[in-house]
């Protein structure tokens, strides 16, 4: 029986379909692969290979998984760079609002020494 089905025709390496339910069976030989496969995955794998990130130019496949940022499908590794830029933008957003605290503070600590010396100064003078 095992024999019966392997007659039957070529199998899809990829996906199994037989090339009596979806056509001809093509050897692929590109991207180190050595399958035989069906148009579809093919086309699929061509398509896989192309892919492009929109942000570095470099193929997604070397990158990771495109992921859709702002309408534009930019790798792993540039959305990481984004998302460490935002993060540092963020911190020193955070910095600035610190220091201006700290400087307000430092000020109306300021401001209330000198008015406590002067109040001193005046209640010694009367
Ligand atoms: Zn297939
Ligand atoms: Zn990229």
């Amino acid at each position: 029986m095992g024999i019966e089905f392997k007659k039957e025709g070529n199998a899809c390496e990829r996906c199994h379909k037989l090339d009596t339910d979806v056509g001809k069976m093509t050897h692929y030989k590109n991207h180190e692969l050595d399958e035989l496969l069906c148009q579809d995955c093919i086309k699929e794998i061509d398509d896989y290979y192309s892919l492009k990130c929109s942000k570095c130019g470099k193929p997604a496949h070397l990158r990771g998984n495109l992921i859709e940022y702002e309408n534009e499908k930019i790798c792993t590794i540039c959305m990481d760079e984004i998302n460490m830029k935002k993060i540092i933008k963020e911190e020193q957003k955070q910095e600035r609002k610190n220091f201006m605290k700290s400087n307000w503070a430092k000020w109306i600590t300021f401001g209330l020494t000198v008015t406590g010396i002067i109040v001193a100064l005046l209640a010694i003078g009367i």
